[in-house]
């Protein structure tokens, strides 16, 4: 038995992105070359521009690609503080994800000034705090839409017309959102958004940038004129149009169903355990996303043994498993140590199914 419940850490190539990579594995041309290879590739990631500028709502000169999320976030971070950080405010939400985070620590290091944003017991912010918290020298709010490892949803517009308000740019890390819901960036105040096409059924290793005309911006990678100047190096040709190609055949009117199976998972888990704990704010959340303590059992032992037997799920953020490091994101919302160890997150796509969620309950039932 084979069942993957962590598709929030990487999510599996949809069948039509998988066709379409096939069907263009020798496309190996670069697109800054004059002759027909090159220009063949320079058609493919043109048209992957046009299609996810349509989709998205936004100019394709406000779209820059990237090696995903990592990179993008770091690019818009490092422009907007460096080469002179000192003095520079920065404000963030405590439970961003670690590309986020660990660029504020080492701009940090470098002189900054960074404001990290409390969340309450079930991961909510407080907008209030948002607002009390500029100064004259902030230059960037970055608060995520959709966290990873609760699911929880931030209330994107609310907070892009408060940085709007104050003059401030809103970096909005969408890795979770784009290609799980419909997104139209014309109406959104964000002046930038992240987001990677591994979390919607597209390849690794690429993603992309929305900068809204006018944000500042430079480049994190020097070197050829590639992206207008913004990012340097040799287009990721298949892995760009793959990304479109995951975006066009996103369904989105399957999030309904997807949540349905996440609550009926969740409704068969408290039957099971009257004191199951979920955390997050249960009713405003990615469809897909659940995460529990099962109280007195590890997290670790529920992970690996339900691993022996074939369900993949994650403990917290995947780029942190290993460690065994507490989640960030629960200690923030005030668990302890040993309880933000016990968080067990599932993440469902489009591709699970009630049996296997029927699978997974007749094996978590024997704990
Ligand atoms: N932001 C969030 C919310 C994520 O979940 C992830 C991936 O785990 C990232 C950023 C990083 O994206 P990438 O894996 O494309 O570098």
């Amino acid at each position: 038995m084979s069942i993957y419940f962590d598709n929030n850490a990487t999510t599996p190539l949809a069948p039509e992105v998988r066709e379409f990579l096939v069907a263009h594995l020798d496309e190996f041309g670069n697109a800054s070359s004059v002759h027909q290879a090159g220009q063949q590739a320079k058609r493919l990631v043109n048209t992957a521009r046009e299609q996810m500028g349509a989709l998205l709502g936004c100019q394709e000169s406000e779209l820059i690609f990237s090696s995903g999320g990592t990179e993008a976030l770091n690019t818009v971070l490092l422009a907007n503080f460096l080469p002179d950080p000192q003095g520079k405010h920065l404000i963030v939400s405590s439970v961003e994800h670690s590309a986020v985070l660990e660029t504020a620590h080492y701009l940090e290091s470098l002189g900054a000034e960074v404001t990290r944003l409390k969340v309450d017991r079930q991961g909510r912010l407080d907008l209030e705090e948002l607002r009390l918290s500029f100064k004259p020298q902030t230059k960037l709010v970055a608060i995520m839409w959709a966290n990873n490892e609760i699911g929880n949803f931030y209330d994107v517009q609310a907070i892009g017309e408060i940085c709007q308000e104050k003059g401030v740019p809103y970096l909005c890390d969408a890795v979770q959102v784009v290609g799980t819901l419909p997104i139209d960036l014309k109406k959104l105040p964000i002046d930038y958004l992240v987001a990677s096409a591994h979390k919607f059924h597209g390849p690794k290793g690429v993603g992309f940038l929305y900068r809204r005309s006018q944000a500042p911006l430079s480049p994190l990678i020097r070197g050829g004129r590639q992206e207008r100047g913004m990012r340097a190096g040799t287009e990721n040709i298949l892995g760009i149009a793959a990304m479109a190609k995951a975006l066009q055949v996103a369904r989105f009117e399957e999030v309904a169903e997807i949540s349905a199976l996440r609550d009926r998972m969740e409704a068969e888990l408290l039957k099971l355990f009257s004191d199951l704990r979920i955390h997050g704010e249960l009713n405003n959340r990615l469809p897909g996303t659940s995460n529990f303590a099962l109280p007195g059992v590890s997290g670790e032992t529920l992970l690996m043994n339900l691993d022996m037997r074939g369900v993949q799920v994650s403990l917290g953020a995947a780029c942190e498993s290993g460690s065994m490091d507490p989640s960030h994101v629960l200690l923030a919302m005030g668990f302890s140590p040993q309880e933000a160890l016990d968080g067990l997150r599932i993440s469902l796509s489009r591709y699970n199914s009630q049996a296997e969620v029927d699978s997974f309950i007749n094996l978590i039932k024997d704990f």
